[in-house]
């Protein structure tokens, strides 16, 4: 079987570009006992990617030069040696960027395509659902009438974390980059308020108009010159949920100060990073909470699906520029 895969060709600094991937041939061999043969059918592109690109110690490994990219890939099961998955099984793992790979059985887990479509698996029914349930219902905790401001509001994690502080009664507010995300995530998505940091003049001043009441919680998934915005509008107790810091992947000396560091003190403001496998043994009872709300209708979701295994670090390098609304997914 001939497969093709995508390779980490060199490590980026700063921004990466299409000359930090290439496309190779690789003949698979045969499978052997528990083995089974996949088929690609979504593969997701996520942010946390880009620290693996790095050769630093982190909580996921870095990848390799000239060793596959690997992620979260839905697959269907072309052939199978493993007793627990059957040919035409759709089949969630940790896999290489390729067309077709050969994994063994204990790897995957197989997925149920009649209570959602197969690509809901890498978003509101995988890592970014549970990371915004948890992050919402362990570390921010919203009580009814509290306000909750979130950036990257419009992505796949922000999106399910304003719906889920929505159900707990909260006043919630967005933070993206375009008008027409805004508008999506007031309209769709129940935000109460939404604001366009790249066409507000004072980000601060915007948030304090949106947030009359101050911010009892900030679900910070962009770090930088935002999260310096949201902090200065923080209640006295209130929380930070410090899920990501995308603006900040990217750059090759991390700034740092204490500026922040007064505000938090002075409010009593309580801040807590955190990375979604800490839950892996909670993992169902997320899942079961956002499938029951999905399947209720209580929670929406988007996808940006973009086609075609050539497209895969097209799809990766829009997560930096901001052209997915909704988690972004690639379609083989
Ligand atoms: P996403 O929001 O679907 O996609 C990335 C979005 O980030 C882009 O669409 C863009 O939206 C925004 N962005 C990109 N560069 C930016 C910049 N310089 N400043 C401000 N916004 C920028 O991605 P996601 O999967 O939901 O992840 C969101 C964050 O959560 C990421 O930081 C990710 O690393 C983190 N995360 C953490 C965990 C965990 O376990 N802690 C798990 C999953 C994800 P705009 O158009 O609005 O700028």
């Amino acid at each position: 079987m001939n497969s093709r895969q995508i390779v980490l060709a060199s490590r980026p600094k700063g921004l990466p570009g299409y000359e930090n991937f290439r496309f190779e041939n690789k003949v698979l061999a045969d499978i052997i006992e528990d083995e089974v043969l996949l088929k690609a059918s979504f593969i997701s592109v996520d942010p946390y990617m880009r620290g693996r690109m790095n050769d630093v110690k982190s909580y996921a490994s870095s990848f390799q030069v000239d060793q596959p990219i690997a992620g979260g890939v839905i697959a269907e099961v072309i052939d199978s040696k493993s007793k627990s998955f059957a040919k035409s099984d759709f089949v969630l793992g940790n896999l290489p960027w390729a067309t077709y790979s050969i994994e063994k059985g204990e790897n995957l887990r197989k997925i149920d395509t009649s209570v959602a479509p197969a690509s809901y698996y890498l978003g509101i029914l995988g890592m970014p659902g549970l990371t915004a349930y948890f992050g919402i219902m362990d570390i921010g905790k919203p009580k009814t009438g509290e306000t909750v401001l979130i950036s990257g509001a419009a992505g796949a994690v922000g999106l399910v974390a304003g719906q889920i502080a929505k159900l707990q009664g909260a006043y919630v507010v967005g933070i993206a980059g375009s008008d027409e995300k805004c508008n999506l995530i007031k309209e769709q998505f129940s935000f109460d308020d939404a604001i366009n940091y790249n066409t507000s003049r004072i980000l601060k001043k915007s948030i304090a108009a949106a947030c009359p009441n101050g911010v009892d919680i900030y679900f910070d998934n962009v770090g930088g010159k935002i999260t310096d915005a949201a902090i200065l509008n923080l209640n006295f107790h209130s929380r930070i949920v410090l899920c990501g810091q995308i603006s900040l992947y990217n750059n090759t000396e991390i700034p740092v100060g204490p500026a922040i560091l007064p505000r938090l003190l002075t409010r009593s403001v309580m801040l807590q990073g955190f990375i979604v496998s800490n839950y892996s043994n909670r993992f169902n009872q997320g899942l079961e909470y956002l499938a029951k709300w999905l399947g209720e209708g209580k929670l929406k979701y988007t996808e940006t699906i973009i086609s075609g295994f050539d497209n895969l670090p097209e799809a990766f390098l829009g997560l930096f520029s901001g052209i997915n609304k909704g988690k972004m997914i690639v379609k083989i």
